[in-house]
């Protein structure tokens, strides 16, 4: 697990038979065989046989055949800009640290973007207004207004934690958007570093776990990046 600023990230769940359980759905939507006597086959022990034929099915849009395995993350360190944009993605299970029932003790804990960061003098600032923030903050819950009422002044770059879980289908989806040049930098680091303990364990999904463009060929936003040719020119 990398420990610096941004997202902490480790995969908590995933099955052992992944790849087996995938090859299982595609084949049985083509086989006269019972599922699970292709389970038991021989050819479910072939890797390169399976990823040839869900690589064909995934390729032709047939996505139901990948939601059957789900992973889960334990996420720290991320902001609450971040994680609202995450829990955008409907798919997606979470379970969040609550700010009703965790009071902040103290100065609490917060990101600040690289923007802010690399320019001392409105870096200084930034970190007395959070501190102004968190003194109003305790001013609050002493007067004995519930953290869920005190909570309405603190910011988006409260940190945050959760336990999040979603399908191999959604995490393609979200990858697919999240590691685009055009979504912000910390949920791209955290969208990057979650693929990334899932590749560690299956190198296979390396091909799929990529922004759009790479997956598609071309890009479809308004304002490109370059990297891609843009659809339609
Ligand atoms: C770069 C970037 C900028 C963004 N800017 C904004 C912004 O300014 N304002 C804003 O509000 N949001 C913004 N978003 C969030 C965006 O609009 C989506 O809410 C978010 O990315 C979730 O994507 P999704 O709906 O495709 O996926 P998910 O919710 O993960 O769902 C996956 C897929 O399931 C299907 N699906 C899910 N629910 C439904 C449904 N109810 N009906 C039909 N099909 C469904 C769709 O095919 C969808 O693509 C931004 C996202 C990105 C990546």
């Amino acid at each position: 697990m990398t420990k610096d600023k941004y997202a902490q990230v480790r995969l908590i769940s995933k099955p052992e038979n992944m790849l087996k359980t995938i090859y299982t759905a595609c084949r049985t939507c083509y086989s006269a065989d019972s599922p699970l006597n292709i389970y038991d086959c021989d050819s479910a022990q072939d890797e390169e046989k399976m990823l040839k034929l869900i690589s064909r099915v995934v390729s032709s849009g047939h996505y139901s055949t990948i939601e059957h395995v789900q992973v889960s993350f334990a996420i720290s360190n991320i902001s609450r800009a971040c994680s609202h944009q995450l829990v955008r993605h409907r798919h997606m299970s979470f379970s969040q640290k609550s700010q009703r029932y965790v009071k902040e003790k103290g100065q609490f804990d917060y990101l600040t973007p690289d923007s802010i960061e690399n320019n001392p003098e409105l870096k200084e600032k930034f970190d007395a207004f959070m501190g102004k923030i968190s003194e109003f903050y305790l001013e609050l819950t002493e007067a004995g207004i519930p953290a869920e009422d005190a909570r309405a002044v603190l910011p988006n770059a409260t940190s945050t934690s959760m336990v999040a879980s979603l399908n191999l289908r959604e995490l393609i989806h979200l990858a697919n958007l999240r590691l685009c040049t055009r979504a912000q930098k910390e949920i791209r680091i955290l969208v990057k570093r979650m693929c990334d303990e899932l590749i560690k364990e299956e190198p296979w999904l390396k091909e799929y776990l990529v922004p759009k463009c790479e997956r598609f060929g071309f890009c479809d936003e308004d304002k490109s990046c370059g990297r891609m040719p843009v659809k339609g020119q």
